[in-house]
């Protein structure tokens, strides 16, 4: 009996660490409505291998939608059917891969999701300039950090409508976000493939992190996310994380899009940057999008263990200023 009750005991802690889930933190989520998104969209990972063969003839963005939307892999990731869907099965995704997500958007969409699941989101309010209905000015900014429990300003896609990060219209965010300590995400590298074809002011330009040098020299405080990796100007990303140690990088966007990722994201690991990635999905009306994107990480034999954990969670800790132990608790539902 006693051989019996060890052997239990062995084998309970042979298989304990596989049966203990890493908490993750998801940087990258949006408030998104499926309105959004013509309905019954599939995503295949990776994207990139549905690069449609173009015929220029005809209109680009008509042949990337029918590339994508009837996509045909094996496995595609299927979109959320209604708002009342995507909301529900985001929580559920989180909670079963011991998650919690920075969620992005306008502070009333945010406040909506957080009301259902409070301990799972992070609020963060999100940035465009130039956009038809004006940014949030200032002083209401300021409010929804100070008084209304937001912890981040993001994302910030000024680049979807060409505007460079240094532009005189982003100086008064830029000073706030130093002043009160709270962390900027910002989009950088690419969009979608083929965006000229669907936002006719993206602009590749205003994407290089090279562009963040002057805010970063006016504000050493403060700390900024390049988001999707900057993906294309790997070593502008490369040199900026060497020379700037409040700055970031976050792996939504391409971690689905294309397995050269891998070739990326090792060499920022090879050149001892693995304390400032973090991990995130962009997944956007596909919740499925998290249980694919850590299985990514878990499977990248080069990480370690440790990396794998700083990458998922340890980086995004530190980064936000969150107590770890508390956010343990809440991504472990412990
Ligand atoms: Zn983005």
């Amino acid at each position: 009996m006693r051989h019996l009750l060890l052997a239990t005991i062995l084998a309970l802690l042979a298989v304990g660490p596989a049966l203990a889930r890493q908490p993750v933190i998801d940087m990258h989520v949006h408030a998104d409505t499926v309105a959004d998104y013509p309905p019954g969209m599939q995503y295949c990972v990776p994207l990139m291998d549905n690069e449609p063969v173009l015929d220029h003839s005809r209109p680009y963005a008509e042949q990337y939608g029918a590339a994508w939307f009837d996509a045909a892999c094996d496995d595609p990731l299927i979109a959320a059917t209604s708002d009342e869907d995507l909301l529900a099965r985001t929580i559920e995704r989180l909670e079963a891969n011991n998650a919690i997500a920075l969620l992005q958007g306008s502070p009333e969409r945010v406040r909506a999701w957080m009301a259902a699941a409070p301990d799972r989101f992070i609020p963060s309010v999100d940035l465009r300039l130039g956009r038809s209905n004006p940014p949030l000015d200032i002083e209401t900014m300021r409010r929804l950090f100070t008084d209304g429990g937001f912890v981040m300003l993001g994302e910030v896609t000024n680049q979807y409508v060409g505007i460079e990060p240094d532009d005189d219209r982003m100086r008064p965010y830029w000073a706030l976000a130093e002043e009160l300590d709270v962390p900027v995400g910002y989009h950088m590298g690419l969009g979608p493939p083929g965006a000229a074809a669907f936002y006719p002011e993206f602009s590749v330009a205003t994407g290089n992190p090279l562009l963040l040098e002057p805010i970063l020299r006016r504000h050493p405080g403060l700390r900024i996310s390049i988001q999707h990796m900057a993906f294309g100007f790997h070593d502008e990303l490369k040199m900026m994380l060497w020379t700037y140690p409040q700055l970031y990088v976050e792996i939504s966007g391409p971690i689905t899009w294309s397995d050269d990722f891998h070739t990326y994201l090792r060499d920022l690991v090879d050149a001892g940057l693995a304390g400032r990635i973090m991990f995130g999905t962009d997944s956007l009306v596909w919740p499925d999008m998290l249980d694919r994107s850590i299985a990514i990480i878990e499977d990248a034999d080069y990480l370690t263990e440790q990396q794998k954990h700083d990458i998922l969670f340890g980086n995004a800790v530190r980064f936000l200023k969150l107590d770890e132990s508390e956010a343990r608790a809440r991504a472990t539902g412990g």
